[in-house]
């Protein structure tokens, strides 16, 4: 819709601009016309003004009456000829002669010439018959005898009241139309029924501007105006009156057929385009020269206004297509910039869109790591538990182990006690007391160490609550020590205890501690016992503050723990024993009783052989401090 009005918008402003320019061009082409049409008429009656007195000058020669009315002698008669010759030379006249008044010539300036009027009647010129009134007369023809076309002026010639005779001047006025070649304008001079008299092109000349009425033909013919010519119309369209200066005409294509012309073929322009569609059409601008009975048409071929109407038309065009194409950069621009737009909002929303997925899957992945985080905090908490169930099972199976030392150990002094008592019953059947009496003292003594070994078995078997306090080092040294000195003496091994200050306390826990050290002091003899026999013997246990630390050694002679075991020796069922002979628990139960006193446990193969385990713990020095 908006396309359609701006196209209607638009070919009303061409319209305008062409109606206006077309306008303008005739406004000017019109001026100039004017003014060559106004030097056109003024010429012609300044050339017909020339010889129009003539006639009348010899209308008032007394001799020539004598001659029109037949009394004249032949002398007379030929002087007149010469005088009339002369007078035609002098004034540039075509013809001057004298009639009498049958309107038969009986003395001419051509009196001489092939052609000449002697003895010729023109009665039937218009101009004779106005003469003969008493009148001027004055006409235009095409002469019947020279074929030129003429303008003819006459005078009647007075004797008294009555006229004798008619004195007339023929000029040429063919001529004219030489300078008429040299303007941009087409000339025509019509007569009152519109036949071209003179133009400045030759096929227009005898041709009617609109077919002839039959009156007018006849009148034509009747004064032999044209010497019985055609007179066909011209071709033409008189088209519209253009406002106040004339009207545009044209000729239409198919114009009627040539036809020769009687004027010379060099007074006029040539025809070579006069049906050329560029040349058609014309304004046409008209005067009235009314003495002359002539009207003048200019034509002012309308090439340059087509041309200005058709250069104003391509500027305003280009003016437009300027117009419409910046306004489609305008708009292609814009269109970029909203595309730019829209793709960034879009990259825009993509990115959101991304972001926000992305942010779903870190929020995803945070919820799974909360619950691995919940699941690893399960399993550890399920691992504690084991692990304490693990010390607890492994005291059992100390306590198994032991018990089986236990057996030996409590069978031995049963065995013993069982011989003292019957060798003191035998001593006392003897009647030897004081032999029976040293066998019962033994036989105590036994069972006070049976007794300790039970009451060390009590304390080991009890589930110690996983609480953590000062605990004093050199004590459950001792105790471990006690625990095991019958292995310990049965294989033959030192043992030295080096621990420089006898109230060193470290906070663990007393039996925890204990199975700690019973643990590494019997891997230790399992070592010793793994070694060769030859070899030295030794367990060294230390236990000093370092660093803030209490740190306990366990070292032994034995072959040292192999580079690559390191690592694994505190992970459970690690072993490298025989069947039935270990389980791999101790050492991974005693990282987690260190653990649980707060404190580490490392192994190494110290530069002088065998094995070293390490014990850091919290000095209880410290945590008094703290606590205080
Ligand atoms: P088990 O004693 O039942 O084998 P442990 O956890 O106590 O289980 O010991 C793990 C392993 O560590 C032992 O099998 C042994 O190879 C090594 N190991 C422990 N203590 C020593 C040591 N003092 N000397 C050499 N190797 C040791």
């Amino acid at each position: 819709m908006a396309v359609l009005a701006a196209g209607a918008l638009a070919a009303a402003m061409l319209w305008s601009i062409a109606h206006w320019t077309r306008t303008r061009a005739i406004t000017d082409l019109a001026a100039t016309s004017g003014h060559v049409l106004t030097l056109v008429t003024e010429t012609l009656a300044g050339e017909l003004a020339k010889h129009r007195s003539t006639p009348l000058l010899l209308s008032h020669n007394p001799r020539l009456i004598r001659i029109v009315t037949g009394a004249a002698s032949e002398e007379e008669l030929s002087a007149a000829n010469s005088e009339l010759s002369r007078l035609a030379r002098v004034t540039d006249a075509s013809d001057i002669y004298l009639m009498n008044t049958a309107g038969t010539t009986v003395a001419t300036s051509n009196f001489d010439q092939a052609h000449t009027f002697i003895g010729q009647n023109f009665s039937y010129r218009p101009y004779f018959i106005e003469a003969m009134k008493g009148r001027f007369g004055r006409y235009f023809a095409l002469g019947t005898t020279s074929g030129e076309r003429g303008y003819y002026f006459a005078h009647p010639i007075f004797e008294g009241r009555y006229v004798v005779g008619v004195a007339v001047v023929k000029i040429q006025v063919g001529q004219i139309e030489d300078s008429w070649r040299a303007t941009d304008h087409e000339i025509m001079v019509i007569d009152e029924d519109g036949v071209v008299f003179l133009s400045s092109r030759r096929r227009w000349v005898l041709r009617a501007l609109a077919p002839l009425t039959r009156e007018a033909r006849q009148r034509i013919a009747a004064h032999r105006r044209y010497d019985g010519r055609e007179l066909l119309p011209l071709s033409l369209d008189m088209g519209e009156p253009v406002d106040g200066v004339g009207r545009i005409i044209s000729f239409k294509a198919a114009s009627a057929p040539r036809h020769a012309t009687p004027s010379q073929p060099t007074s006029a322009k040539p025809d070579d385009d006069g049906d050329s569609a560029s040349a058609r059409n014309y304004l046409m601008q008209s005067r009235a020269m009314l003495d002359a009975g002539w009207t003048v048409h200019i034509l002012a071929n309308t090439r340059s206004v087509t041309r200005q109407v058709n250069t104003a038309l391509a500027l305003v065009l280009a003016t437009f297509a300027a117009l419409t194409l910046a306004a489609i950069a305008v708009y292609q621009r814009r269109r970029r910039v909203a595309e730019r737009l829209q793709f960034q909002t879009t990259v825009n929303a993509e990115l959101e869109h991304r972001v926000a997925l992305r942010t779903d899957e870190l929020t995803r992945a945070n919820r799974q790591l909360e619950a691995e985080v919940g699941e690893r905090r399960r399993t550890e908490n399920e691992l504690r538990q084991t692990q304490s169930e693990l010390v607890q099972a492994s005291k059992l199976a100390a306590l198994g182990q032991m018990s089986a030392g236990l057996s030996h150990e409590l069978n031995q002094p049963l065995a013993a006690i069982r011989s003292y008592a019957d060798n003191a019953r035998k001593f006392m059947e003897r009647e030897r007391y004081d032999t029976a009496n040293s066998n019962l003292g033994l036989i105590v003594e036994l069972t006070e160490r049976m007794a300790r070994i039970i009451r060390q078995l009590r304390t080991y078997a009890r589930k110690e609550p996983t609480t953590v306090r000062p605990t004093p080092v050199v004590r459950a040294i001792e105790e471990s020590l006690a625990l095991l000195h019958r292995r310990i003496d049965d294989a033959g091994i030192t043992v030295s205890v080096d621990v420089p200050d006898y109230d060193l306390t470290a906070i663990a826990g007393e039996v925890r501690l204990q199975q700690v050290l019973v643990n590494l002091i019997s891997n230790a003899l399992d070592a010793i016992a793994a070694a060769k026999p030859s070899s030295e013997r030794q367990i060294r246990i230390a236990a000093r503050e370092e660093q803030d630390a209490v740190v306990i050694r366990v070292a032994d002679s034995g072959p040292g723990i192999p580079p690559e075991n390191l690592p694994s020796v505190f992970d459970p069922f690690f072993t490298t024993k025989e069947v039935g002979a270990g389980l791999g628990l101790g050492l991974s139960i005693t990282y987690g009783i260190v653990q649980q006193f707060g404190g580490t446990i490392s192994a190494r193969n110290p530069d002088g052989g065998g094995a070293e385990f390490k014990i850091r713990l919290r000095p209880a020095r410290a945590e008094a401090e703290n606590a205080a």
